[in-house]
């Protein structure tokens, strides 16, 4: 049901109170929901249209690397599903695993404890088709004509018809009746009780008309998304004694911000035998597409002691290029036969490691409710730079082992490609309130629950420990099925 405004809200707490509706809000929402537990949805955007007059996004302050001001997350219901890309790949078990040469923890839980939950999030993205084909499952052989020895690919995934969670489940949740909705109102503080273990109520902001509330609550989970999940935390504890479990015993709230940065650094030039020269999405029978990427096998990225990554071939760079020609009669001359070749310019998608130098922090600027922003210092050290730059390397003297390939490397040295490589991004907001069973080094427990709050919990990619280079939705709608076991344990 639709809940017009704070006022018209029960006064008794629901059993659980979600902040946030994109793809992690809502997932829980219909879970708890069909388990029979009455759950209210609190969003700060609309209902509908979250792009009317540039409104919409949320406002970030980006002291790092540079980065859109405006982070183009969606306030709206629905969350930032209303336009994201529906690319999906299952994490690897191997982001997982401890990794001592990257100075990488690892995740506190199994990957099978994690892969259980992933039929489940298929399944809700529409991902599934058969079981003899499913939809990740990587070509083994015969991707590369010649040798590929090192080189594996990765198949990746999206539903012919993306999730638009907004327009789509608008007529469920006006006629739910175990779940209600308060759309267009913000959670701007939440209130510790008075032993300070649990959250007491929510100081909520109609947007409309500014008025604010206090709503008490019993279980609650912010879903905002990984810059709002830990900006929220920080700026309800800001004023409370250091070492509130709000801003962390030990402070690890926004602490170890990732994004899934990309480089274009190599050029590809490659005949028409060679079958990934375009990576672009392949309608299969059913509902869904499929694209692969290039990537590295296991055992050559522990070998290298690199970070994950995949190279996306997005088609033919230009038509008519100069070295290519060169190329050409290069071949006719010493080989004495002449090729036709196109030039690709793909992109590396890299896995960034935790670190606390890239953080999620309080701004000293405001927004036009008075709210602290978001500072986002987001960096890549040298190291990871480094790290980068022989990914790229490695990846083109695996490549050139194809004969129907040539590679050029599009930077002279590790310094031409720091300072002079275009480095994009993905929107990927990850680890503010990562997951570690022990308080020191992250922000919630294996369940995803908040350290040293009796009914805090989190859901999204803010709670992954380590990124992988894959996009995160379809892992965090598995940990939030996983998610919605634990919270259906706790309100019997
Ligand atoms: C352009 C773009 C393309 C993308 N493409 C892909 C892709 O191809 N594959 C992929 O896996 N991922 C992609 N993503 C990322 C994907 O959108 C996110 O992983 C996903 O939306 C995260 O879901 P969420 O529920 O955690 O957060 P969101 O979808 O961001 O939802 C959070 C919601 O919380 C609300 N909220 C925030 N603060 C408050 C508050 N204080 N009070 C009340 N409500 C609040 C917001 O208004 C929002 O509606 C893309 C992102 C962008 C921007």
């Amino acid at each position: 049901m639709i809940i017009p405004d704070l006022q018209d809200l029960p006064r008794t707490p629901y059993d659980f109170t979600i902040v946030g509706s994109g793809p992690a809000g809502l997932y829980l929402a219909e879970a708890l929901g069909r388990a029979g537990r009455r759950v209210l949805v609190v969003e700060q955007g609309p209902l509908d249209k979250p792009l009317n007059q540039g409104r919409g996004y949320y406002e970030i302050d980006a002291t790092g690397k540079d980065y859109p001001r405006l982070g183009e997350r969606l306030a709206a219901f629905g969350g930032t599903s209303g336009h994201w890309g529906g690319m999906s790949r299952p994490l690897s078990a191997a982001a997982f695993d401890e990794r001592p040469y990257l100075q990488c923890r690892g995740w506190p839980i199994a990957y099978q404890e994690f892969a259980n939950h992933l039929d489940a999030a298929k399944k809700w993205l529409g991902h599934t088709f058969g079981p003899e084909d499913p939809a990740y499952a990587d070509p083994q052989d015969g991707f590369l004509p010649g040798p590929s020895a090192g080189l594996a690919a990765h198949q990746f995934a999206a539903s012919v018809a993306i999730r638009r969670l907004g327009s789509e489940l608008r007529p469920w949740i006006g006629t739910s009746r175990r779940v209600d909705l308060l759309a267009s109102h913000r959670v701007v503080d939440l209130a510790l009780g008075e032993a300070g273990t649990r959250i007491a109520s929510l100081r909520v902001m109609n947007i409309r008309s500014g008025d604010t509330g206090k709503q008490p609550v019993d279980q609650v989970i912010l879903a905002t998304g990984g810059i709002e999940n830990a900006r929220l935390m920080l700026a309800a504890g800001r004023d409370l004694p250091a070492g509130n479990p709000l801003t962390g015993r030990h402070r690890r709230t926004g602490a170890t911000f990732m994004e899934h940065p990309k480089f274009v650094g190599l050029e590809v030039y490659h005949d028409d035998s060679f079958p990934l020269a375009d990576t672009g999405w392949q309608v299969v029978p059913g509902r869904v597409m499929k694209m692969r990427s290039f990537s590295l096998q296991e055992n050559v990225f522990k070998k290298l002691e690199l970070p994950r990554f995949g190279v996306m071939f997005w088609g033919e760079a230009d038509e008519n290029v100069q070295v290519a020609d060169f190329i050409n009669v290069l071949d006719r001359v010493v080989l004495a036969k002449q090729r036709k070749y196109r030039l690709s310019r793909p992109e590396f998608e890299f896995e960034q490691m935790p670190r606390d130098r890239s953080f999620i922090a309080l701004s000293d600027k405001t927004d036009s409710h008075g709210q602290p922003l978001a500072r986002m210092h987001w960096t890549l050290g040298e190291g990871e730079m480094r790290d980068y730059w022989k990914s790229i390397n490695v990846f083109a003297s695996l490549l050139s082992q194809c004969g129907a390939v040539r590679t050029r490397l599009m930077f002279d040295s590790f310094e031409d490609f720091a300072q002079n490589a275009k480095q994009l991004i993905q929107h990927h907001h990850i680890g503010t309130t990562a997951m570690s069973a022990d308080d020191r080094t992250g922000v919630v427990d294996p369940d995803c629950q908040v350290h040293g709050l009796l009914n805090l919990h989190i859901a999204g990619s803010s709670v992954f420990p380590n990124a992988d280079y894959v996009n995160p939705t379809l892992n965090l709608l598995a940990l939030a099925d996983r998610q919605a076991r634990y919270l259906l344990g706790l309100k019997r």
